[in-house]
């Protein structure tokens, strides 16, 4: 039992299935994962998330802006418009939003309310926040403590241990990628050790960064026992027992209604 917490289920590679998506999903539950978010980037996303999600159990989705987009594309998402969408039962989180300096330093003002507005959706819907942060962690603290935003993923977790203790803080779970299983990622799997099992997810964040042993591959729902694995070495546990606790983790925070 597997949850890929995060791929990007319109943006995969289907040259292996003929194109069939519903292919890519088999292998995946063939390979034990049991459920899928996918997640989107634009508000448009939504479309074409819903329609998998409603002709399979085992999927939901996300809505929401991601912080690289233009600033059009951002204030689309006002918290009505995100309010609204969320009303589908198979919408289970926002975003993925945050903030990325790294990619984009033109639009912080735009990043930062466009974040703010989708924790104001969350607290009103009661589903989580995607949050993604890059070169931003100091500012990306801030928002989730002034918006008093206490149900959420830090998704692609690839920040320095006071990072993680602080969102942890906020009541947040933290996921990692396939990043947590690269040779060179030493410090991150020294952080991920301090995280407490029972706030702790994983993704794919497919099709981009592929765990060991498919590194620099596109990357898929089905490749995430993977990132369990590279974590069940630090924890001294199975692959398939940090899979069995990740899923039941991101039952629990589904199922948190504040
Ligand atoms: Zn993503």
């Amino acid at each position: 039992m597997f949850t890929d917490t995060h791929c990007h289920l319109t943006m995969l590679n289907l040259a292996p299935y003929a194109g069939d998506l519903d292919q890519a999903l088999q292998e995946a539950r063939d390979a034990g994962v049991t459920k899928f978010m996918g997640i989107s980037v634009t508000l448009d996303d939504h479309v074409a998330l819903a329609e998998i999600a409603h002709r399979h159990a085992d999927v939901g989705y996300t809505v929401g802006v991601h912080p690289c987009e233009d600033r059009e594309i951002m204030q689309q998402a006002t918290v009505e418009h995100l309010v609204e969408l969320a009303q589908d039962s198979k919408v289970w989180a926002f975003g993925e939003t945050g903030l990325d300096y790294y990619h984009s330093v033109d639009y912080i003002p735009d990043q930062k309310a466009c974040f703010a507005r989708h924790i104001e959706a969350s607290k009103i819907a009661g589903k989580p926040v995607v949050v993604h942060t890059r070169s931003a962690k100091q500012d990306t603290i801030d928002i989730i403590r002034a918006e008093q935003s206490r149900h959420g993923i830090l998704h692609c977790f690839t920040e320095d241990l006071t990072t993680a203790k602080a969102v942890l803080d906020c009541g947040y779970y933290i996921s990692f990628s396939g990043i947590v299983s690269f040779k060179n990622a030493q410090d991150l799997r020294d952080v991920a050790r301090y995280v407490p099992l029972d706030r702790l997810l994983i993704e794919t964040d497919s099709p981009y960064l592929a765990p060991v042993p498919y590194r620099g591959k596109t990357n898929e729902p089905k490749y995430v026992p993977f990132v369990a694995r590279a974590l069940a070495d630090i924890y001294g546990l199975t692959a398939e027992e940090i899979g069995f606790i990740t899923s039941h983790n991101f039952e629990n925070l589904l199922n948190i209604r504040y």
